[in-house]
């Protein structure tokens, strides 16, 4: 395999989100100049500043962005994430990864992110309820059923997407506005399977990677041995889901640290540790170890599924896993990448990996827009066959770009990888509708 063509690491996401466009655009045909840089740099991005009264009587104005990266296959699509690190360039970064994953999956969306820079382990249920209202009062119009569709992401739930709705709700009386969010409680039109879609849709896709043999070594999740890194949302559901498939789950962590067990872990009684005191830490029987020592964790899959930039130039090398599922959104630098494909570490990337969630997502929104509500059978026997199909699709691209590369194209590149071939998925069906529309004039 040729030395690939080795560009700065950045830890700024849309730099890296940029780095990996840049290098599926190699692997592509037939898209005009203008065309990649419109593609490249979001349509929108809305900044509001807004003053919320908080429980000790002072006024803090908090910051927040919504970014429309793309809607021309449909609505923009994307989470909002409270944090305190929250920046224009993050959310931007993450916007655009929507366009890309609706994409790969083939939804009628488009990818749009949001964000609140705050603490939400530090405010009130009170004060996180009207920095939502507020928030959403300021974006106004810019949200919508057919233009803008938030949905969860880190530190924010279905409770924060109630009040979404319900602020929206009240702005605009009269009309059924229930597809203005998704990811809602199931009883204001939220869909059943919506809250394990993301770590569901991921160990669907793994499975149907292996079952294609696309990983060397490994053809079954049975006896497996699986980390993640981050224990919320995504990351408990996914030890839950890959645990009841026969994977070992033999390292977790969060925010404060890990642990490990050489037998493994029973992922529900972590989980109700966690509830218990706030951590996975201390969880009866096992060794702590560091976050980065997770990553470094002697086992099959690692499961990145907490927040960006985690395995860098820095530690890729230390990986043993043979394959890593990207569950959390860019965990990758892109330098990681070409580091682990010289290893032969296979990546099931972020947009095809972590797509459940926003596949359930659309679920709920057509359910919304026509009144229905599906049993969770219905929800997760086509949430399946979306994943399949789409692993399948990038699957198939990888297998020609590598008979490419085989015959000389790209050679700097060091070969191709997964992301690279869902990214050039993506790219030619955004390509496909901008020539189908004429969009420009
Ligand atoms: P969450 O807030 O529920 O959980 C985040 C977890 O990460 C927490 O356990 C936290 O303690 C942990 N964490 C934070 N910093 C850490 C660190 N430095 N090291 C280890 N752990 C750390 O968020 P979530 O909804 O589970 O989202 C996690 C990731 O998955 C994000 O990248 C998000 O964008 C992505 N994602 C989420 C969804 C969804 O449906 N919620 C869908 C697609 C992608």
């Amino acid at each position: 395999m040729d030395t690939p063509v080795k560009s700065a690491e950045s830890l700024d996401l849309f730099v890296n989100a940029t780095q990996q466009f840049e290098r599926a655009l190699s692997w592509a045909e037939g898209l005009k100049e203008g065309v990649i840089n419109f593609l490249i740099n979001p349509k929108r991005m809305i900044h509001v500043r807004f003053p919320v009264t908080m429980d000790d009587g002072s006024t803090r104005t908090f910051h927040g962005f919504r970014v429309l990266h793309s809607d021309v296959r449909g609505p923009g699509k994307g989470g909002i994430r409270y944090h305190p690190d929250v920046t224009e360039a993050e959310v931007s970064a993450l916007a655009a990864f929507m366009t890309w994953k609706t994409a790969v999956v083939d939804l009628p969306f488009g990818g749009a992110k949001g964000g609140v820079v705050c603490n939400p382990k530090q405010l009130s249920r009170r004060e996180l309820r009207h920095i939502t209202r507020r928030f959403v009062a300021e974006l106004g119009d810019n949200i919508g059923p057919h233009t803008d569709v938030p949905a969860p992401d880190v530190y924010t739930n279905a409770q924060t997407m109630a009040w979404i709705y319900d602020t929206y709700d009240r702005m605009h009386a009269g009309g059924n506005n229930l597809a203005v969010v998704t990811g809602k409680p199931i009883e204001i039109g939220g869909s059943l399977g919506r809250d394990q879609a993301t770590s569901r849709g991921a160990w669907n896709a793994t499975e149907q990677l292996l079952r294609r043999g696309a990983v060397p070594g490994l053809h079954t999740l049975e006896g497996t041995r699986v980390a993640v890194q981050g224990y919320g949302n995504v990351g408990s559901v996914a030890a839950k889901v890959f645990h009841a498939a026969g994977s070992i789950i033999v390292a977790v962590s969060d925010s404060r640290g890990g642990i490990a067990s050489e037998d493994g872990f029973d992922p529900r009684a972590v989980l109700d540790h966690k509830r218990e005191t706030g951590s996975v830490i201390g969880f009866p029987g096992s060794q702590m170890i560091s976050n980065t020592e997770l990553l470094a964790s002697d086992c099959d899959i690692l499961i990145p599924a907490a927040l960006e930039c985690q395995v860098t130039e820095a530690n890729a090398r230390d990986i043993k896993a043979k394959l890593i599922v990207e569950a959390a959104n860019g965990p990758l630098t892109a330098v990681a990448d070409q580091v682990l494909l010289q290893k032969g570490v296979i990546v099931l990337p972020d947009i095809l990996a972590n797509a459940g969630g926003v596949v359930v997502s659309y679920f709920e929104w057509v359910q919304n827009l026509q009144n229905q509500k599906w049993n969770l059978d219905k929800v997760e026997r086509l949430l399946n066959e979306k994943m399949c199909r789409a692993v399948d699709e990038t699957v198939d691209r990888f297998d020609g770009l590598r008979d490419r590369y085989e015959n000389g194209l790209n050679t700097s590149s060091g070969g191709p990888t997964l992301r690279d071939a869902a990214l050039v998925n993506a790219i030619s069906r955004i390509g496909e509708v901008i020539v189908q529309r004429d969009i420009w004039p």
